[in-house]
């Protein structure tokens, strides 16, 4: 068999959080092309459901949608009941739900610096957490979290200490889980894209201005597609990285060798 025939994930049973669209989206539609089941993880159910039935529609797998605020552990709870009872296992998860806030240190609220704190950084230990359970019964999976550049330099012009704050946070929590889970065939690796058009982005009117800012500044004076983060994510989610875990793959055009 050759190495892309060995990368498929045929018949493998994924989660994606915040999977209704943007990068999520993106990565979903990479895994179900390469062959595996999925349920699209979100807070927005409808475009969810759209989400996973053009899935089902484009690539001949199944998939379903769940409502779940990664945020709610009960709510955890049932995404993971509701996936063991339609797939029967869980291979791979992908927790990549994630909010931004651009506010002042000075000004920020408690509320607001804990929003982003429970979704980006506990919300990924909430469902990496739940998915090692199951993993680690069945002897084995892959967790890839989303993490960010922003969890290695900070962003500039604009204030966003919680956001940066929570994804450094979710580096070092992945090698954690890589490490005391690692002679039990549980692997944990991030991604940390660079700039990448997507709502969060692109929609942001607040964002919209530095656009361009940050496009100068860039090596490759553009951001990030959705689509250039896939590949990455279906050799972490297959067999053919049987030795990478712990490990953070920093995917941003050399935004931070600058
Ligand atoms: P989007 O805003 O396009 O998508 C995020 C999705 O997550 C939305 O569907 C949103 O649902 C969902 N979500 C938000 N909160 C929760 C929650 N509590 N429980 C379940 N789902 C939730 O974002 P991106 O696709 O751009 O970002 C995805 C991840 O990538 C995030 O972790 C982000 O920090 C990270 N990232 C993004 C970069 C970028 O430039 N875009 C760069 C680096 C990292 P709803 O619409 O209902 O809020």
């Amino acid at each position: 068999m050759g190495i892309i025939e060995k990368m498929r994930l045929d018949g493998k049973k994924i989660f994606v959080t915040g999977g209704a669209r943007g990068i999520g989206k993106s990565v979903a539609t990479a895994f179900a092309e390469a062959g595996a089941d999925i349920a699209i993880v979100d807070l927005d159910i409808e475009e969810a459901t759209k989400t996973a039935q053009e899935l089902e529609k484009n690539n001949g797998i199944k998939s379903i949608a769940i409502k779940t605020d990664v945020t709610n552990p009960a709510d955890v709870d049932a995404m993971i009941e509701t996936i063991l009872k339609a797939f029967g296992r869980l291979d791979v998860a992908f927790c990549n739900a994630g909010i931004c806030m651009n506010v002042p240190a000075e000004e920020m609220t408690y509320e607001q610096w804990k929003k982003v704190i429970d979704i980006n950084l506990t919300g990924v230990f909430l469902t990496a957490q739940a998915a090692g359970k199951v993993m680690l019964k069945q002897g084995g999976g892959s967790i890839i979290n989303t993490a960010s550049m922003s969890g290695h330099i900070v962003n500039v012009p604009q204030p966003q200490c919680s956001y940066n704050a929570s994804k450094a946070g979710v580096i070092q929590l992945t090698k954690s889980l890589a490490v005391e889970w690692a002679t039990r065939n549980v692997r944990v690796n991030c991604i940390s894209p660079g700039y990448i058009g997507t709502e969060l982005t692109l929609n942001s009117p607040n964002l919209q201005p530095l656009i361009e800012q940050w496009n100068e500044m860039a090596p490759l004076h553009r951001m990030g597609r959705p689509e250039e983060l896939q590949s990455i994510c279906v050799y972490l989610a297959g067999d053919t990285s049987s030795f990478t875990t712990g490990s953070d793959f920093i995917i941003d055009g050399a935004f931070t060798c600058i």
